[in-house]
């Protein structure tokens, strides 16, 4: 990255100059044929576009996605936000409750990364709590922690653990900070869980916020859709906070398309494949020498610990199948994340895995 002269550093804001951008999969590898690292969908589906308002502004919360992901979700519309992906759901969230240079949040790593990024752009302070070994909540630490944030950040399914939080812990948790914080559980991946999630408790918890995506099990990483689901009082705050139009009008004819009552049939369909394939797929990735699974499979990953992970990655890059290093993620050295592909994906992955392991053999 070329240097800023020093006038504009001395313009740029001193908590911008520390950032390094979020190494979204994206950023890192821009070649490869086979994207196994960013969770994102192996399937596409087609949708038609009605291109007859085009010139006109969209309206900021159009009723069709409203509508449609309110009846998927149970909730009344008074109770969603759409926002461009659940990434920008975190960011009005923390702009609209974290004051900056004085409040702080909340997370629990290893986890995942626009947390801590969302809140260093806008200057508002991380305090981490690490999960514990079995990746379930530290829930005492988070009790005994002093710095009061504004949000916790949980996330269940987590990414890249692939870990369901206990209800037990996040009741506890939701207790701890009633009245004093909101608890915003991410459930990005929710679909590939046979759970409906937290989303019925809504009322039950003035202070639990949900996040949701259509990035992921609904196959539209490109569309950045995603929905914040609390109560009317917060979603009313947000809505001061967000864009006046965030939701483009393709957007959001797909969304409701992809909200429809064939949208949620294919959304299931592909869920049941990929839930099969993952369970495949990590018997033969636990079968190589020294490959060791690590966290759960409830999501759309696998996560797995290799003595020889640098190499392992620098063979499949160099065939062009790309997955993505965690290794770098608090307790999680030597770890590989794996995203759940289509048949022919999968089949060659395990392929090249097993050209490695062969090679290797050879070699040594
Ligand atoms: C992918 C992901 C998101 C972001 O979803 P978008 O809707 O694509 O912005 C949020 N949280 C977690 C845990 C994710 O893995």
């Amino acid at each position: 990255m070329s240097q800023a002269p020093d006038w504009l550093n001395q313009l740029i804001n001193p908590n911008v100059i520390a950032l390094t951008p979020y190494q979204s999969a994206r950023r890192l590898f821009s070649g490869g044929q086979d994207w196994l690292n960013a969770n994102e969908s192996p399937f596409t589906h087609d949708y038609e576009l009605d291109q007859s308002n085009f010139n006109r502004y969209p309206s900021c919360q159009p009723s069709a996605v409203l509508s449609g992901y309110a009846a998927y979700a149970g909730l009344e519309e008074s109770n969603l936000l759409i926002t461009r992906g659940a990434d920008e759901g975190i960011e009005v969230l923390i702009r609209t409750f974290c004051q900056p240079g004085k409040d702080s949040i909340l997370i629990c790593p290893p986890t995942y990364g626009m947390y801590a990024i969302s809140a260093q752009t806008c200057d508002v302070k991380v305090t981490n709590v690490p999960l514990k070994d079995d990746f379930q909540l530290d829930v005492d630490a988070i009790k005994a922690e002093s710095n009061e944030p504004k949000l916790v950040f949980l996330c269940s399914p987590n990414n890249p653990t692939g870990t369901v939080l206990e209800v037990s812990d996040i009741k506890q948790v939701l207790a701890h900070f009633s009245g004093k914080a909101l608890v915003v559980l991410d459930e990005a991946y929710i679909e590939f869980t046979d759970t409906q999630g937290w989303a019925e408790q809504l009322a039950e918890h003035p202070n639990l916020v949900i996040l949701r995506t259509l990035s992921k099990g609904f196959a539209l990483a490109g569309l950045r859709c995603g929905f914040t689901l609390a109560s009317r009082d917060i979603i009313q705050a947000l809505l001061k906070v967000i864009a006046p139009y965030p939701v483009p009008e393709p957007v959001a004819q797909i969304a409701a398309q992809a909200l429809s009552k064939e949208g949620i049939a294919r959304l299931r369909n592909d869920v049941s494949y990929l839930n099969q394939a993952k369970i495949q797929l990590a018997k033969r990735i636990a079968s190589f020498p020294n490959c060791t699974l690590v966290g759960s499979d409830k999501a759309n990953f696998i996560l797995f610990r290799t003595p020889e992970k640098q190499a392992i990655m620098d063979f499949l890059v160099s065939h062009g199948m790309l997955i993505r290093d965690q290794s770098k993620q608090l307790n999680l050295e030597n770890c590989l994340r794996v995203s759940i592909g289509n048949e022919e994906q999968n089949a060659r992955l395990i392929q090249l895995l097993t050209d490695y392991f062969t090679q290797r053999g050879c070699d040594k």
